[in-house]
């Protein structure tokens, strides 16, 4: 986890990790203003490589742009500054957490009037979901809390305050004996984990849920999506209902942290057998080995530091 020997980007500057503060009264403390990313540099043969940079910082510009925030930096500043800190805390392999916030300006709901910052901090950060849950499967539960609905909380910008409805099924989960939890759209439909997307595999296809079910544009999901359709199987996006999570042959999460986990049960319902599936084993050797150099980079998705 996170070390205060590491250095942290704030603002421009390289600085200790003591250093690096907010005020008390800073905007995102108090109104949830904030958007951020999640990334992951694997070590590979060839050094250490970020995987799908430039996507993650795309989306960080499109999740401040849905909330008329202009960051004070260019794309390549940023990419830059994510190199090097990487670079000056030595690390080979790591999570890396780029933030946008309001600091400390003009209190009250306009967030016009507050200044908006970036800091950017790496560490080591080992499987999400547990060492087991790459091989084994988690077991989740689907929420009593419904995910964040269209026209109240945009699903698809990665904003802090998002995080409010993702903890309530994730403590939930945890305080039931689930490692995570599924959250229902408004519709009733599945929309996705608490920090993660969904796929579900039922008689040799695979389908994960659209972004009209109010799910964050995952990366890790773009790229199983790849992967499935280049390995020959349709990969559909539709609705999903409920029901389809008790009977499906197979189901896993994609997720930046997560990776790919295998779900093993919903509800104490097994999935499948009850353990990793097949086709998920596949996607998931598939994406290990390209990100960590094993296999060719054949869609360019790492950037060597
Ligand atoms: N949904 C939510 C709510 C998330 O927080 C995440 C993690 N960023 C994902 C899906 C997966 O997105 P990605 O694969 O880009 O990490």
């Amino acid at each position: 986890m996170f070390s205060k020997k590491l250095k942290v980007w704030m603002k421009g500057k390289i600085i200790d990790f003591e250093e690096a503060k907010v005020s008390v009264l800073c905007h995102a403390l108090h109104y949830g203003t904030s958007f951020f990313e999640g990334i992951r540099a694997y070590k590979t043969k060839k050094g250490t490589a970020i995987f799908r940079l430039k996507e993650h910082v795309d989306r960080l510009y499109n999740s401040a742009k849905i909330y008329r925030t202009e960051i004070p930096f260019t794309r390549d500043e940023l990419i830059d500054a994510i190199v090097n800190l990487i670079k000056i805390n030595n690390l080979e392999a790591c999570y890396i957490r780029p933030l946008v916030y309001r600091g400390l300006g003009a209190l009250g709901v306009n967030p016009f009037n507050s200044p908006v910052e970036v800091m950017i901090a790496v560490w080591e950060w080992g499987a999400y979901l547990g060492e087991d849950a790459i091989t084994k499967g988690v077991d989740v539960k689907v929420s009593t809390w419904t995910k964040i609905a269209p026209n109240t909380l945009p699903a698809m910008a990665k904003a802090g305050a998002n995080y409010m409805n993702s903890q309530l099924a994730k403590m939930e989960a945890i305080v039931d004996g689930y490692e995570e939890g599924i959250l229902l759209n408004a519709q009733g439909f599945v929309a996705e984990g608490s920090g993660e997307n969904l796929f579900l595999i039922k008689d040799g296809k695979i389908y994960t849920t659209p972004y009209s079910s109010s799910i964050l544009p995952g990366i890790t999901r773009d790229s199983a999506i790849k992967i499935a359709k280049d390995f020959g199987y349709k990969v559909i996006e539709t609705s999903i209902p409920r029901e389809w999570l008790y009977i499906a042959d197979e189901l896993f999460f994609t997720g930046t942290a997560a990776e790919v986990t295998p779900i093993k049960s919903v509800d104490r319902i097994p999935v499948g057998e009850g353990s990793r599936g097949p086709i998920t084993e596949k996607i998931q050797s598939e994406l290990f080995s390209i990100l960590r150099g094993e296999k060719e980079d054949r869609y360019n998705w790492l950037s060597y530091i």
